[in-house]
């Protein structure tokens, strides 16, 4: 039962308890002498006094009730507010853990970029012309075995000793082979 309820009941009671007293207490000034009704009376008043203690016990009870719900509130209140700080306390450590983890995925990545491009580097070196190292191998000197593009040995043949621009050996314009990479 709600508060107000007990608050009303007992205003009630506290009425009906004067009212009944300025009764008795009218019929014995009026010196009535009708003793059953002014027993009835009593009884009546003993009853309502009562039912009005009993009303306060509940209502004592229903405040007692209230003040521990207060305080559960504030001990769940408390703990609420110790487990946001938990909350915020992980969340800023899983932040800075990410923010670690992005920085090395960064500078891994990085370095495996740079190797790859390295190996690439490496790669276009190998299928470049060592003469000119411009265009791409094209052909063979089928002597000595080694590959250049077509300008630089076209320029080669065109000397009167012709001979590889790498290791000197010297061929003839049956040797360049083309190849196909
Ligand atoms: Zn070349
Ligand atoms: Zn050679």
């Amino acid at each position: 039962m709600s508060l107000e309820f007990y608050n009303l009941k007992v205003i009630r009671l506290e009425d009906q308890v004067r009212n009944l007293a300025e009764q008795v207490g009218k019929l014995v000034d009026d010196g009535w002498q009708n003793s059953l009704c002014l027993d009835n009376i009593r009884k009546r008043l003993l009853d309502v006094e009562r039912e009005s203690e009993q009303l306060r016990k509940s209502l004592d009870e229903t405040h007692s009730n209230n003040e521990m719900g207060r305080k559960d509130i504030s001990a769940l209140q408390i703990e609420l507010e110790e487990e946001r700080f938990n909350n915020n306390r992980v969340g800023e450590e899983i932040e800075v853990k990410m923010r670690k983890a992005a920085g090395l995925k960064a500078r891994t990545q990085g370095s495996v970029l740079e190797k790859l491009h390295q190996e690439l580097r490496e790669y276009k070196g190998i299928l470049k012309c060592g003469i000119c190292d411009d265009r791409q191998k094209e052909v063979v000197i089928a002597k000595c075995y080694h590959l250049l593009c077509n300008p630089c040995v076209k320029r080669t043949l065109e000397n009167r000793h012709r001979k590889c621009p790498v290791c000197s050996m010297s061929f003839g314009p049956n040797d360049i082979k083309s190849i196909y990479i």
